[in-house]
């Protein structure tokens, strides 16, 4: 026995970590070098004859009570163990050591002591400690989200549910229970299209429809959003499904998510839009063909009232009659010329007026309208000048009429507000396409007049809009003239900006692609 202590002691020093031997009654018979020292003697002797309890000392009793306890039982029972034990540093503090204790046997068999071997495992045990706790804190985490997510998609709007392959429901918000007549979401679990369609009663091919739907999301794994009409509760709902191929861990296709919308409230009402348009375009229409109707049926008897009074003005020799004949007159001319613009407006809105794209001349056409605005320029003594940029051909290919009424209503506007300094046109063209065949032609008309303040600047194209009113007498007019403007341009394909400054002037620029003739060089 000796013997095999000897060399349990030499073989004990090589090892690492703590390794005792004891007999029976729990006196220590030996230990290596390294368990010394962890316990705070310089030699493995100072332990030998030393029982747990006066090494541990009495502020651990309670740990050395339970080696004691468990050494007794394992000597007992005859049999090893491996086991956690708390043991004692050399600085007084505990550890904790993964302990593996053996009996001893003479050679008759008899347990007469055990051996131990014990490695600290403090460190690993406040590892481990620490990870439980985040695993512990993970999974209340995780608890929270799941209640956080179930709360949030029962109460989701709409109506949300997912199924497995076979369309079985696994989940669905309490709207879509609702919707079915049910009064919660766990009454859908598990049930199928098939059983969905028993419930609220819907032919099997509804059912079947919806059924081929899914399949198609997952045969596809796209998403579809289609219309679906169904009826529920004897009334025909419109629903717009959002339908997804749900995809696993493993990237297979494990069954579908949906999300229906019912639209049939909206559905209702884009169509009463649409009846209320039809209806309101259809009066529209009335209304201009009655408008432009009684502008031509007006025009006639004040032509004649015109005519007349020029002539009763030339032969009349009273001066006072004279006079007032000139009042007639001019205000014949002035009610001809707010017909004029009605007409006009009527049958832009009516489409009556097609298109006609032909060789013009601008510049001709400059000339006309100064013609025409000669006698406004000259009261006024206005400077009016035109320049037309070298890079426009004698001709171009643009609407003649559109064009010339564009440029009028703009010179007109411009001479109207105007009491001193320049009314002025520019003309260019830009963007002269490589095969020399289109381009952008640029009107610019410029004023130094009255100026229109920038919060004005949109609304002075709608219709009857005008900043100032004719009873002050001083600028007449119908507010339809950069209406007109504006809508010629946009059968055309341009566009129309303003820039203005108060008494300072104002500037409508124009863009519109025109033609160019073949001849025509850039
Ligand atoms: P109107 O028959 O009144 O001229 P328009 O539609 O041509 O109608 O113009 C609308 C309003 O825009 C005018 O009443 C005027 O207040 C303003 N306006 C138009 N052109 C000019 C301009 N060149 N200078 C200042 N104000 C202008």
């Amino acid at each position: 026995m000796n013997n095999q202590l000897d060399y349990l002691g030499e073989i004990a020093s090589l090892l690492p970590g703590n390794v005792y031997w004891k007999n029976r009654k729990g006196i220590y018979l030996g230990c290596n070098e390294s368990n010394a020292k962890t316990l705070g003697y310089s030699s493995s002797k100072d332990i030998v004859g030393k029982t747990i309890f006066e090494i541990f000392g009495e502020h651990m009793h309670q740990y050395a009570e339970l080696i004691d306890k468990t050494d007794n039982e394992i000597m007992s029972s005859n049999c090893e163990r491996t086991l956690e034990e708390y043991g004692r540093n050399k600085d007084g503090s505990i550890l904790v050591y993964l302990t593996k204790k053996t009996p001893i046997h003479d050679d008759q068999g008899n347990v007469i002591g055990l051996l131990g071997v014990s490695l600290d495992f403090s460190a690993w045990k406040k590892i481990e400690g620490e990870l439980q706790n985040q695993i512990k804190v993970s999974e209340q985490n995780r608890q929270i989200t799941n209640t956080y997510l179930a709360n949030m998609l029962a109460n989701l709007p709409e109506n949300f549910y997912w199924m497995d392959k076979e369309s079985n429901i696994l989940g669905c918000n309490e709207n879509q229970a609702k919707l079915f007549g049910l009064e919660s979401s766990q009454q859908l679990l598990g049930k199928n299209i098939y059983d969905i369609a028993k419930i609220v009663n819907w032919k099997p091919e509804v059912a079947e429809k919806i059924r081929q739907n899914d399949i198609k999301v997952m045969e596809t794994r796209k998403t579809i959003t289609i219309e679906e009409e169904i009826i529920l509760d004897g009334m025909l709902r419109t629903f717009v499904s959002y339908k997804n191929p749900l995809i696993g861990a493993n990237n297979e296709v494990i069954g579908v998510f949906g999300v229906s919308i019912d639209i049939t409230e909206r559905k209702k009402f884009e169509k009463a839009l649409v009846d209320a348009l039809q209806k309101a375009e259809a009066a529209n229409i009335a209304k201009s063909n009655f408008i432009r109707n009684m502008s031509h049926d007006l025009r006639t008897p004040f032509g004649g009232i015109l005519g007349f009074a020029t002539y009763l003005e030339n032969i009349e020799s009273d001066h006072t009659k004279k006079e007032y004949l000139g009042y007639i007159k001019l205000s014949c001319e002035k009610l001809l010329n707010l017909i004029n613009e009605i007409i006009s407006l009527t049958s832009l809105e009516t489409g009556e007026q097609k298109i006609q794209p032909e060789p013009t001349n601008i510049k001709q056409i400059i000339l006309d309208v100064e013609t025409l605005m000669l006698a406004q320029i000259k009261n006024k003594n206005l400077e009016f000048f035109y320049n037309i940029n070298k890079n426009v051909p004698e001709e171009i290919i643009i609407d003649k009429m559109r064009i010339h009424r564009i440029i009028l209503n703009l010179v007109s506007n411009a001479i109207k507000f105007t009491e001193k300094g320049t009314v002025s046109i520019t003309v260019s063209l830009n963007d002269i396409n490589s095969d020399n065949k289109t381009a952008n032609l640029n009107i610019i008309i410029s004023d130094t007049g009255i100026g229109i303040p920038d919060n004005k600047l949109n609304v002075i194209f709608e219709r009857f809009t005008r900043l100032t009113d004719s009873f002050e007498g001083k600028y007449e007019g119908t507010g339809l003239g950069l209406y007109i403007v504006k809508q010629l341009l946009n059968e055309l394909g341009g566009t129309i900006e303003v820039e203005s400054q108060l008494n300072v002037g104002s500037k409508f620029k124009c863009q519109l692609p025109c033609g160019l003739l073949s001849s025509t060089q850039s």
